[in-house]
């Protein structure tokens, strides 16, 4: 009969996981996290999903999009930082204010 080792296995260490980040540079798509109020649903929206539309101020500046989960309208203020998040995430940009 021949002796079955289960309890043979070497413990691995020195292997480094940093250095396969290191120097990469992330090409993922950018994807913003949003929710719905109507059904509560939180998701990833990928930029092409949402609508930025600014307004002669911040109080007429929103971000829009259509809720995967329910198919609801959602429209949501969007402040300076999320401005900048989203038209840098190539949201695409609507201007609503006019200069007359
Ligand atoms: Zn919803």
């Amino acid at each position: 009969m021949s002796e079955s080792s289960a309890s043979g296995v070497h413990g691995v260490s020195g292997m480094s996981v940093a250095a396969a980040f290191a120097g990469m540079r992330s090409a993922a798509p950018v994807v913003f996290r949003a929710g719905c109020p109507d059904c509560r649903g939180r998701f990833e929206l990928a930029a092409s999903a949402l609508r930025l539309a600014i307004g002669a101020s911040s109080r007429t500046t929103f971000y829009s999009f259509t809720c995967p989960d329910c198919g609801a309208a959602v429209r949501k203020p969007a402040g300076e930082r999320i401005v900048e998040l989203l038209t840098g995430g190539g949201v695409r940009t609507l201007r609503l204010h006019s200069t007359v």
